[in-house]
Formats: structure tokens, C-alpha cells, sequence
């Protein structure tokens, strides 16, 4: 028997420093021993290694040293009086494997996908159309949600009314059932009762048992300034119940297109056609914007295509600080029908106007002309 403090080992000599099985310095953190197992006990999971003694050994090795490290009590005793520290006080030796805490097993679980937790119930996706100007100034919209809501009849419990609901005597209640899987326990949804932890005698004929059925919900939800076409929300909890609490509803923002209104990132896109005469003699136009009409002045001579900025006009930047801008294209239109009057007053005008008037054209003829000769 190890004396406290000596340094009398009873267990074989060839027991390895729990520091050096980890592969860790005598001072790592909780995160770097963790981080050191979780690689360790990947390379030499039974599940990779079957019937590979020297891996199992090498498994338990790790695993014994992660337990005993991992706490804070386990680990001043160990770095006091070493692997003395555990043999009169029953810790964990290779031959006792079974008596793992929640942290170790929760770690394999975590790292295996061998502990399963209550099923949560599931995420319902639905879509909401929203106006151009909804999406883009925000708003609140109400929309009709169909997914599981609680049983009116049995109010949620799956029994018909005034019979009982037992405790699953499968799980005793908890949902999940544990059982060893070569060298750990592990756990499981529990098959009787499928992880609510209860057993219904009599089923409500409503929900044949289940506590909810289809049904329409109303919900509000909010949609956030700027947000773009197929933008998701998440609403936690408003999805389907579960044993395992309730899952999210997905909300999928659709907008709608705008019959003037164009967007680009947090710009408004606009284009507004205007006369000839107006282009030439300028003009005074009423714009629409996010926020209604403002009017915009024409200069005169403004070509086709011509872009003004009404700065500040656009959308809220979507997450951040500011505003877009809305552009103004002016597209001066050619009329597309005249009459024999307005024919004759156009044909006068081009007489009238010869090639001084523009510059731009008197310039290509000019150039063409060099061109060619
Ligand atoms: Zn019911
Ligand atoms: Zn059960």
C-alpha cells in the first residue's frame, strides 16, 4: 500500500505519465487537454480500430488519463502524489472502466453522436411575400403559419380525456434508455415511449395520441430595413413541439417586384422618359421615391441616359449605417406616332436646326468624312 506522499508505486512501472499519454505540457488548459483527447480518442475509437487490442488499450489509457485531468480536484491529487494518488482511494485503474462521469461520456457523445438527446421538434419553413417598400424600410407583417399546434381536445397530452397518462416504465420518464457499448455507456431515444418519457393508456381520438395536430397559426413578424429578396429569419421555439422542446419556424423573405422601383444593394433604381422638348428646354419633374414624390429639376439640353443622384433617398443599408441613394435615369423618348401636322413641324425644325445644333453628330460626320478620305 502507497504510503501518501511516497512515491511507492503498487501498479506496474510501465503505467505512463497521464501528462505524456495526452501528449500535453504538465500546464495545459482545460481546452488543450480536451482538444488533446478529443484527437486521441478519434484515432483510437473502437468504432475505427475493431478488434485492435493494442488500440483499445491505448483508448483506455487516454481515456483514464482524461478522466482523472479533466478534474480539477482528480488533477491537484495527481500532481501532487502521481499515479499513487488514486490507489487507495478506488479511482480509476485500467480494470475498472465503468464508472465514468457525465463529463467523459458526454465528451464521446459529443464527439460520436453515440448519446442522443431528446428529439426536438422540427423547424417549420414557410415563405411571406412583401411590398418592395416593406422590404425595404421595414415593416410588420402578419402571416398564417401552418404547422402542429397543441390538441384542443386533450389539451396537448396525447390522452383522451379522463384516462391517465403513466410514467414510461421503459426510461422511467427520462426518454432516452442507456445501454454499454463495448467499452462505455451511451444512451438512446427510448424505443417504448419514442423520448417523451410517458406512456398513454388511451389515446385521444383528436391526435391519435400525439398532442397536436395540423392547424393554422397567425404569427407578426418583423421585417428588418433593407432586407433583400430571400432573406431568412429565424423565429426560435415557433416551430413543431418535440419531446426535446419546440423547433424554429424559417421564415423566407420574398419581395415583390415594384412596378417603377429597381434595386441595387442599397440604391433605388429608377428611370423616368421625357419629352424631346422637355430634354432640350429643361423641366421640372415629379420623381416617386421610398418616401413619395419629390420634384426633380431637368436642366436643359439633358442627353438620353443621363443619371441624377437624389442622394439619400435609397435604402437603409441592410445591417449597418446609412442610406442608399435613388438613381434617376432620364430616357428621352422618340415619339413613335405622328401626325401629318407634327410631321411637318419636326421636318421644318430639322431644317431649321442643321447639324450646328449637334455637336455630338457634327462631330462623327466630321470624323467620318476624314475617315473616308
Ligand atoms: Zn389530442
Ligand atoms: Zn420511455
Amino acid at each position: 500500500m502507497a504510503s501518501r506522499g511516497g512515491c511507492t508505486h503498487t501498479r506496474p512501472v510501465s503505467k505512463r505519465d497521464y501528462y505524456e499519454v495526452l501528449g500535453v505540457p504538465r500546464g495545459a488548459s482545460p481546452d488543450q487537454l480536451k482538444k488533446a483527447f478529443r484527437t486521441l480518442a478519434r484515432e483510437l475509437h473502437p468504432d475505427r480500430n475493431p478488434d485492435d487490442p493494442a488500440a483499445e488499450a491505448q483508448f483506455k489509457e487516454a481515456a483514464e488519463a482524461y478522466q482523472v485531468l479533466s478534474d480539477p480536484t482528480q488533477r491537484e491529487r495527481y500532481d501532487r502524489f502521481g499515479h499513487a494518488a488514486f490507489d487507495q482511494s478506488g479511482g480509476p485503474g485500467p480494470g475498472d472502466f465503468s464508472g465514468f462521469g457525465e463529463i467523459f461520456e458526454g465528451l464521446i457523445g459529443e464527439m460520436f453522436g453515440g448519446r442522443r438527446k431528446k428529439r426536438r421538434g422540427q423547424d417549420v419553413e414557410v415563405e411571406v411575400e412583401v411590398s418592395f417598400e416593406a422590404a425595404a424600410l421595414g415593416a410588420e407583417e402578419t402571416l398564417k403559419v401552418t404547422k402542429p399546434v397543441p390538441c384542443a381536445t386533450c389539451e396537448g397530452t396525447g390522452a383522451k380525456p379522463g384516462t391517465a397518462v403513466r410514467t414510461c416504465n421503459q426510461c422511467d420518464g427520462k426518454g432516452e434508455v442507456r445501454f454499454q457499448k463495448r467499452l462505455f455507456a451511451t444512451s438512446r431515444t427510448c424505443p417504448a415511449c419514442e423520448g417523451s418519457g410517458k406512456k398513454i393508456e388511451t389515446p385521444c381520438k383528436s391526435c391519435r395520441g400525439a398532442g397536436h395536430v395540423q392547424g393554422e397559426e397567425e404569427m407578426a413578424i418583423r421585417i428588418p430595413p433593407g432586407v433583400e429578396d430571400g432573406a431568412t429569419r429565424t423565429v426560435r421555439g415557433a416551430g413543431s413541439p418535440g419531446p426535446g422542446g419546440t423547433g424554429d419556424l424559417l421564415v423566407t423573405i420574398r419581395v415583390k417586384p415594384h412596378p417603377l422601383f429597381e434595386r441595387d444593394g442599397a440604391d433605388v433604381l429608377c428611370t423616368v422618359p421625357v419629352s424631346f422638348p422637355q430634354a432640350v428646354l429643361g423641366d421640372t419633374l415629379d420623381v416617386p421615391t421610398l418616401e413619395g414624390q419629390v420634384r426633380m429639376k431637368l436642366p436643359p439640353a439633358t442627353q438620353s441616359g443621363k443619371v441624377f443622384r437624389l442622394r439619400g433617398k435609397g435604402i437603409p443599408v441592410y445591417g449597418g449605417m446609412g442610406k442608399g441613394d435613388q438613381l434617376v435615369t432620364v430616357l428621352v423618348e422618340v415619339p413613335e406616332k405622328v401626325n401629318r401636322k407634327q410631321r411637318k413641324l419636326i421636318a421644318d425644325l430639322a431644317e431649321e436646326m442643321g447639324t450646328e445644333t449637334h455637336p455630338q453628330r457634327q462631330s462623327f460626320l466630321t470624323k467620318l468624312k476624314d475617315l473616308l478620305e
